[in-house]
């Protein structure tokens, strides 16, 4: 059976709260952005992030290995997704979802709802209300524009999109037709120019990792199944068995050959 609206906003919220309940556990207070979220989750919750390539659908995975819980986030991706896709993993990891595979459709399957719960608690960890509120109250200007997403997108540093997005859920903008004004601009790739003429740049965090420098693999990963996979001395099939997942799923997520 199929859940009736108000079931779904119930569980958004619940996933909204769980957000800010393990934003609590980091030691960034919940009204700042923060500096880096790959080490402020590997400092306050038992999960280790490996940033490496992947096959070409995917995003990221959530998974297990024996002693050691991993978020796996796809090189591929600019540091503005990996970020979120990384919040969305910590998302299964701390609401119990269990091992995860997602790649850019599931990321956006509202309809699923440990998809749709994991997005809700990506936004909520990034960007939580109080640390919104606080941002667009300081603004000298916080008219809603291009100019408004851009500058919060920078501040917390995700996506124009995500930023968008944050502000309706935020309830800082609710006028639909300027939500819908503020879509086209920024499919029209209108955010970029933006950017450049307010002078906002990207942090320079772990999530930067040019791809030269990947696969990156915390100490805590190293001398496991999935880091002897990264290097190249175990087979696609005994990361598999290791994980307890399909030499399929592997392939297509990792996109190496398991001849
Ligand atoms: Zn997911």
């Amino acid at each position: 059976m199929s859940e009736t609206e108000p079931q779904r906003e119930r569980r958004r919220a619940l996933a909204s709260a769980a957000a800010r309940e393990a934003r609590e556990q980091t030691e960034v207070a919940l009204d700042q952005p923060l500096p880096c979220i790959v080490t402020t989750i590997e400092q306050s919750f038992d999960l280790a992030v490996v940033i490496a390539p992947l096959g070409d659908g995917l995003a990221g995975m959530y998974t297990k290995l024996p002693n050691l819980n991993v978020a796996l986030i796809a090189g591929k991706d600019a540091a503005v997704r990996r970020r979120f896709t990384l919040a969305h993993e910590l998302g299964h990891h701390y609401l119990g979802h269990g091992p995860r595979w997602d790649d850019t459709a599931s990321l956006k399957d509202e309809s699923d709802p440990d998809e749709s719960a994991a997005n809700r608690f990506a936004a909520e960890f990034i960007a939580p209300q109080p640390a919104v509120e606080r941002f667009v109250g300081e603004l000298d200007d916080s008219a809603p524009t291009l100019e408004l997403v851009c500058r919060l997108a920078n501040h917390f540093a995700i996506s124009p999109q995500a930023a968008r997005i944050r502000l309706e859920t935020a309830e800082v903008i609710t006028d639909r037709r300027l939500l819908g004004r503020l879509d086209s601009e920024i499919i029209d790739g209108q955010a970029k120019p933006c950017f450049e003429r307010l002078k906002l740049e990207d942090r320079d965090d772990l999530c930067r990792l040019p791809s030269a420098l990947l696969p990156r693999l915390p100490a805590e990963a190293r001398g496991s199944a999935l880091a002897d996979f990264l290097d190249g001395r175990i087979s696609a099939a005994e990361l598999a068995a290791a994980i307890g997942s399909s030499i399929d799923q592997i392939e297509v997520a990792l996109g190496r050959s398991v001849v």
